[in-house]
């Protein structure tokens, strides 16, 4: 399956730890883990196309120019299961300031219901990550881009786990230009939108609720 502007990572190490994930006897103590140690690893792919700019630095031996990132970096996670990937992108981008958008969706309608921002204020300036390891329906994560694009925001990813086919198109539908990066493209949603095969409910599994 071939979506435009869709980047699976494939890598084996990412795959290895993403089965894991899925393997319902995993606990919370190493799905927190895993999925700490996925979001350092896809961060290499994620970024790789980030401007950077030339900077002085001196060595023991001599002056040079070394390269620096050309933007700040905000993280935002989707709450609340996009915490649980934050922190592991946070340790290769320690510097990145960090925005909260809390969406939850309706069980009945399956609608996103947007109950909090919290952005930095110079947030359209910065390289945004926007983080939430389940693309369900789409709805949480176009309410996230929504909000973000209102907020001045261009320089933006979408950065998950694990895809529904149903949420690539809803995604892109409304924003085809926001890339999403994720490690697996599933089969399909269920009819309580679950992602199939899926790992079942990401922020039960990562909070142990
Ligand atoms: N959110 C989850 O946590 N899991 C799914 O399968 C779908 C949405």
């Amino acid at each position: 399956m071939e979506f435009p502007n869709v980047f699976v990572i494939d890598h084996p190490v990412i795959q290895t730890k993403l089965t894991e994930l899925r393997d319902y006897t995993t606990d919370h103590r190493k799905f927190r883990a895993l999925l700490d140690e996925i979001g350092s690893l896809m961060v290499y792919e994620v970024t790789r196309d980030w401007p950077t700019k030339p900077v002085p630095v001196q060595t023991p031996l001599e002056r040079t120019i070394g390269r620096a990132l050309a933007r700040q970096v905000t993280l935002v996670p989707i709450l609340r299961a996009g915490l649980g990937m934050a922190d592991g992108v946070l340790k290769l981008l320690p510097d990145a300031r960090l925005g909260h958008l809390g969406v939850y969706r309706d069980e009945a309608t399956k609608e996103p219901i947007s109950y909090y921002q919290k952005l930095p204020p110079d947030i359209a300036d910065t390289e945004v990550l926007l983080i939430d390891p389940m693309l369900a329906t789409g709805g949480s994560g176009s309410a996230a881009v929504a909000f973000l694009r209102k907020a001045g925001v261009q320089n933006m990813k979408f950065v998950c786990l694990v895809a529904a086919p149903e949420g690539i198109r809803a995604m892109h539908a409304q924003y085809p230009d926001v890339p999403i990066y994720t490690a697996a493209i599933d089969r399909q949603l269920n009819e309580k939108a679950y992602i199939l095969p899926g790992l079942g409910d990401a922020g039960d599994r990562i909070f142990g609720t």
